[in-house]
């Protein structure tokens, strides 16, 4: 774990610290901006954080999709991309790196996640079906419910807690999921959906136990059971951190372990893969995967590309052996538990335990003078970029948006700013300067007054909607 630490707690003991398993070969300049700039460019962003232009941002927390840094060998492949309309040599060396890596024996590349999820949602889910899933995600929700499935939330109440410490907090209820089964019958589920790790809960990851159990209820019930593998690798890094049984064993196993416990997986490249764009759905059923293969060349492109150019897939199958090496995941989540320890350490409100991709600052009790109707975590996420041109984003009232009955605002139990850690692209400074940031507008909380909304777009209100300052 971050020894730099040590430093700041002053403690001056054997210090032995670790660093990146890589250098720099190449930089992108970063704007510093003034605080007069940086007044002028929230106002005109209307105080939302999705419009301000990435040029008037010094460190991009955004997301961590899409925005990883590729390694010079990903670049040296992306001048092997073989072109080809069909039968790229590019494809068989993605497939065959899936295959070794996540298990499953049938590959269908897609654009990225969303493509792969709309894919096998169409396949695998009837007309009023139930999918049962640890916490929704937005894309796999709605692709899901415009299959005509209805997803419903059977992960372990901790979750729910921003200051439980359960060490899974991805995991499923068993009970509430044989329950489901049970009232409903086993021929009203369409499949159980699994994320690791679990990102509208802060990154958190499921255990190796809770896939075994997973699985054996899946058998006796006949129910399938497939993965969103997105971030998987983070998960598996907590495995081998956490679990009994694991510490010696190297993260590539533990994820071949995991999925071998699951029928199929679809997957965002942009995350785990260290790429910019690209994705895939994975199956060993042979009728589901011919279903798959047939409806990829409608939706994404031919079965031996979907969507991806060659040089986009040999770039992930790089990727894919890249991700899988301890020392690159020791670091890159060690970056994440780096800057949430200094947070820890500095007693700013933050969910426990830090995830494996972000930080996420507990508004509520951040701005504990602000009610959710003055938009605590937009106010943070504002205060942030005046305070020193980080860009993070809101996951609270704003994302949750209105209820479509009542028309009333939904106030979600999480009030939650996002400080997301892209992979390989900051260095520890970065992270200093942003704990210091947090810090900085913590101190000050007192005078934070709040925003009020002027503009609302009807749809995901929280990519485009404008505010002003309370007075
Ligand atoms: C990003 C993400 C998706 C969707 O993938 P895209 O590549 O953005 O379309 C699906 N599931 C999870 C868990 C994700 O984080």
């Amino acid at each position: 774990m971050p020894q730099k630490q040590l430093k700041t707690m002053g403690q001056q003991q054997k210090r032995r610290s670790w660093a990146e398993p890589w250098k720099i070969k190449m930089v992108e300049p970063i704007k510093m901006t003034t605080p007069e700039e940086r007044k002028k460019a929230i106002a005109d962003a209307g105080y939302n954080t999705f419009l301000l232009k990435s040029a008037d941002v010094y460190i991009d927390l955004l997301t961590d999709s899409g925005t990883s840094a590729m390694s010079d060998r990903q670049w040296a492949g992306m001048m092997l991309g073989d072109e080809a309309y069909a039968g790229s040599v590019n494809f068989y060396r993605l497939e065959k790196t899936v295959q070794e890596h996540y298990t499953y024996k049938h590959l269908v590349p897609t654009h990225q996640g969303r493509g792969a999820e709309h894919l096998i949602s169409q396949a695998a889910i009837k007309e009023g079906q139930i999918v049962p899933g640890n916490m929704y995600f937005t894309t796999t929700r709605l692709h899901q419910e415009m299959a005509g499935g209805k997803f419903v939330d059977v992960i372990i109440d901790e979750a729910h807690d921003p200051q439980n410490t359960h060490p899974f907090k991805g995991n499923i209820d068993l009970q509430k999921l044989e329950d489901l089964i049970k009232t409903n019958g086993a021929e009203k589920i369409a499949y159980v959906s699994l994320a690791g790790t679990v990102n509208m809960a802060g990154g958190q990851p499921v255990s190796m136990e809770n896939v075994k159990a997973l699985r054996q209820l899946c058998d006796k019930y006949g129910v399938k059971l497939y993965l969103d593998a997105t971030r998987m690798v983070e998960n598996s890094y907590f495995i081998q951190q956490r679990e009994k049984g694991y510490a010696d064993k190297p993260v590539a196993a533990i994820l071949k372990e995991f999925c071998s416990y699951t029928d199929g997986a679809w997957m965002s490249g942009k995350k785990d893969h260290l790429v910019n764009i690209g994705g895939w759905v994975a199956v060993n059923d042979e009728d589901l995967f011919d279903q798959l293969r047939n409806m990829v060349v409608i939706y994404e492109g031919l079965h031996t590309y979907g969507g991806m150019a060659g040089r986009d897939m040999e770039a992930m199958a790089i990727g894919i052996e890249e991700s899988v090496q301890d020392d690159y995941i020791r670091a890159r989540i060690g970056q994440v538990q780096y800057l949430g320890e200094l947070l820890t350490n500095w007693n700013i409100p933050i969910v426990q335990p830090v995830g494996g991709h972000a930080i996420f600052v507990d508004a509520k009790r951040f701005y504990a003078h602000l009610p959710q109707d003055k938009f605590p975590s937009q106010t943070l996420a504002a205060e942030l970029y005046l305070d020193s041109g980080i860009r993070a984003m809101e996951r609270g009232v704003v994302s949750a948006g209105r209820d479509p009955e009542t028309g009333n605002h939904r106030y979600p139990k999480l009030e939650l700013t996002r400080l997301t850690i892209p992979r390989r692209v900051y260095t520890e400074a970065h992270m200093d300067v942003v704990a210091e940031a947090v810090k900085s507008i913590y101190d000050n909380r007192k005078k934070a007054k709040g925003l009020k909304m002027v503009y609302e777009p009807k749809y995901l209100r929280f990519f485009q909607a404008r505010f002003e300052p309370l007075a």
